[in-house]
């Protein structure tokens, strides 16, 4: 018994029967004598349409209308799961984000949580009210509604977790839990019954889109424990944690990204600071750089590779443009739609050889790579993206990840 935050995402509230659905789940968890604060995204497809309906409109919308226009999805959902647990004789409450007290920076469409108050959520559960609250929105210091980034629902349920110091959260998605590997590329991966705060950042910012990493990035901060779970089941899902014992478990998964493309920046300046102009810019401009390659300088002039999300191209290319005209020199090569695999681990740090296995499978499938990189518990490599799919196959068979339980 205690208080739990459920969040239900897009696929969880598609439809009128799935509304109904999560309704019963949270009374079943209410019947078991918890508080229940009830966070959802919006219906599945909604905020894409609406993304595609503003670009119809204008190719560059304004964030801040962006954000006006992409937070009606997640009060569709809240006003529709209040009403199903009406009808159930349930008594609840629907809050927006900033309803909910959630105060965010200004930068509108990747909003940053600065403070969390609850608003009133605490009052209306002690009087035995479900407090649905509208996932992935925000409110900056202006009074003006922010949003917390694609896939942000899953940030507002882990931050009201935190701030209601709330005794488990739990992310009700369309899958099972966290898999060693995408079970639709990997027919044979199996699901993990837990796996460190660390693992799953890396997954997720890896192309693994089981949960937002901005989400992770904030319960491992603040430290709030929660299951990945389905909501078309009754499954017990992936619990993510700080790392307790890690057995002798060298990798415990393989992602894959297939929405990356790689940007070359030819004959620039090669001297002290010509990076760090450039990647300052890319900065401000919100874009995350993931692997950056410079070649040996010539003649006073170096180039520069570096990936970044497909859908952050256009805008990083303008920022690299900016910049080129400002020193006078340098040239961008078309960008290459590449994919990134990448092999997680917390074993890695008291093991050598993954990158060499890693290596030995990829070119045992005849798969050449084309940038490598790796952190304290990841090794990652660029490959072409008709590659992708078989060489996560061999990977995750080289790593024995197919007979792990
Ligand atoms: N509706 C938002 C999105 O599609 C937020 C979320 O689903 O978590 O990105
Ligand atoms: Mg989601």
């Amino acid at each position: 018994m205690g208080l739990i935050v459920q969040k239900f995402g897009g696929t969880s509230v598609g439809t009128v029967d799935r509304i109904v659905a999560v309704a019963k789940r949270i009374q079943e968890t209410q019947d078991l004598g918890n508080q229940v604060v009830v966070v959802v995204s919006a219906r599945s497809g909604v905020t894409n349409e609406l993304v595609a309906r503003a670009k119809k409109i204008n190719d560059f919308p304004d964030a801040r209308e962006m954000d006006l226009l992409l937070s009606i999805g997640e009060q569709e959902s809240i006003a529709l799961t209040t009403m199903a647990l009406h009808k159930l004789g349930i008594p609840a409450v629907s809050r927006t984000g900033s309803q909910a007290g959630i105060i965010t920076d200004f930068a509108h469409t990747k909003a940053r949580i600065q403070k969390v108050s609850g608003g009133d959520i605490r009052e209306r559960l002690s009087e035995g009210n479900v407090v649905i609250v509208a996932g992935f929105q925000g409110m900056n210091r202006d009074g003006h509604i922010t949003t917390l980034g694609r896939g942000g629902s899953d940030l507002s349920a882990v931050a009201l977790a935190a701030a209601l110091n709330a005794d488990f959260c739990e992310i009700y998605t369309d899958v099972d839990g966290v898999y060693t590997a995408d079970p639709r590329i990997v027919p044979s991966a199996k699901k993990m019954k837990a796996i460190s705060y660390e693992e799953m950042l890396e997954l997720a910012s890896s192309g693994t889109k089981v949960m937002q990493s901005r989400a992770v990035e904030f319960a491992q901060k603040y430290r709030v424990v929660f299951e990945v779970r389905s909501s078309f089941n009754n499954n017990r899902g992936t619990i993510v944690r700080e790392e307790k014992s890690m057995e002798s478990v060298l990798v415990s998964g393989v992602a894959l990204d297939k929405n990356q493309s790689k940007i070359t920046v030819k004959n620039i300046p090669d001297r002290p600071g010509a990076a760090a102009d450039l990647f300052s810019k890319l900065d401000h401009a919100n874009i995350i750089v993931d692997m950056i390659i410079q070649n040996v300088g010539r003649n006073g002039v170096a180039n520069l590779s570096f990936t970044v999300p497909k859908e952050d191209v256009r805008n990083a290319i303008e920022a690299i443009q900016a910049i080129l005209k400002a020193w006078g020199c340098g040239e961008v090569e078309e960008p290459e739609k590449i994919a990134i695999l990448s092999v997680v681990g917390v074993g890695m740090r008291s093991h050598s050889g993954v990158a060499a296995k890693l290596f030995g499978a990829l070119s045992q499938a005849g798969v050449n790579i084309k940038t490598i990189s790796t952190s304290e518990i990841k090794v990652a490599v660029a490959l072409d993206l008709e590659d992708a799919d078989g060489a996560t196959v061999k990977v995750h068979d080289a790593f024995g990840l197919n007979e792990k339980n």
